[in-house]
């Protein structure tokens, strides 16, 4: 553990996609940074991860979505309800604050009479204080997002195909650290061009056979909405981060796309040090760059 306090600290909790995985969860990344603790995307069974981190449901009060597809916030329920616990694994102690594209207030109008039956329940019980339970929604846009005690979130414009409107993904500067997190994208030069100077530039991909592509237009279609190999070889290349890193790789069945097919098609953009996330991977931005995964040395338990 990196103990100085200039350190920018990122815990990948979710590095996955909508299929459900037990090894890889919907995305969510916790930020620490000083006293600072902000959540970006809360995809399915954040809150195990979290967990297993040592981290109560309240860690924070603060989410950012980075955009609507369920494998980015489907674990959002969880988050708000039972961190309004009173208990040492939530705690949470106020409402949830969470920052989105234009949607966000939706989120929070449903979420408010969705939870209503376990809010009624707890507060006849005087177990919870209601607004805890409460989302209050910030709507976002390209920029910054987020800038509190020398952390700063801004939101990069992003493609994530045609109908997709919107999606981010994002700068996070502390310290003098960059790290810098595609979300779901196509190549896209607005990332490009704001994802200079990276400390840590973690990818998403995307991958099939060439023949499937042609032959089975769904698998184009998924395809269409994210990144090659090789275009996330090259947006490396130009970008040139001290530490590259893939996240939700979407290896689509039936002939499944395998990780060494990803590295070879990617090797024929980009020649440095590419690592693969893993949920639980801890990366710490300081002196040095470490990443340790959850199981590191054989973790005991
Ligand atoms: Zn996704
Ligand atoms: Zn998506």
């Amino acid at each position: 553990m990196n103990t100085d306090p200039g350190t920018l600290k990122i815990t990948l909790l979710g590095t996955g996609m909508p299929k459900p995985n037990i090894n890889a969860f919907g995305t969510a990344t916790m930020i620490e940074a000083g006293q600072e603790r902000v959540l970006i995307d809360c995809g399915r069974g954040t809150v195990i991860r979290m967990s297993q981190m040592g981290f109560a449901t309240g860690h924070t009060d603060t989410l950012i979505l980075s955009h609507y597809h369920s494998d980015h916030y489907a674990g959002i329920f969880d988050l708000l309800m039972t961190g309004t616990m009173q208990h040492p694994h939530s705690n949470r102690g106020g409402p949830l604050h969470v920052y989105g594209p234009p949607g966000v207030t939706d989120i929070a109008d449903g979420a408010w009479i969705a939870t209503r039956p376990d809010r009624n329940i707890r507060v006849a019980d005087h177990e919870i204080d209601p607004e805890h339970m409460r989302i209050i929604p910030h709507e976002y846009s390209e920029g910054v997002v987020y800038e509190k005690n020398g952390l700063k979130i801004i939101a990069i414009e992003v493609d994530h195909g045609e109908f997709i409107d919107i999606a981010y993904g994002f700068r996070v500067e502390y310290n003098g650290h960059v790290f810098v997190h595609s979300h779901d994208t196509r190549y896209n030069e607005n990332l490009i061009a704001q994802a200079h100077d990276a400390d840590v530039f973690v990818h998403e991909v995307a991958g099939a056979p060439a023949d499937l592509m042609a032959e089975n237009q769904k698998v184009k279609l998924v395809i269409d909405h994210h990144a090659t190999p090789a275009e996330v070889g090259r947006v490396f290349a130009r970008t040139k981060p001290r530490l590259a890193m893939l996240t939700h790789l979407v290896l689509l069945p039936p002939d499944e796309f395998t990780i060494d097919m990803v590295m070879a098609d990617l090797a024929e953009e980009y020649d440095g040090i590419v690592l693969v996330a893993e949920d639980l991977m801890t990366i710490e931005i300081g002196k040095n760059i470490s990443v340790i995964p959850y199981n590191h040395g054989a973790r005991p338990g």
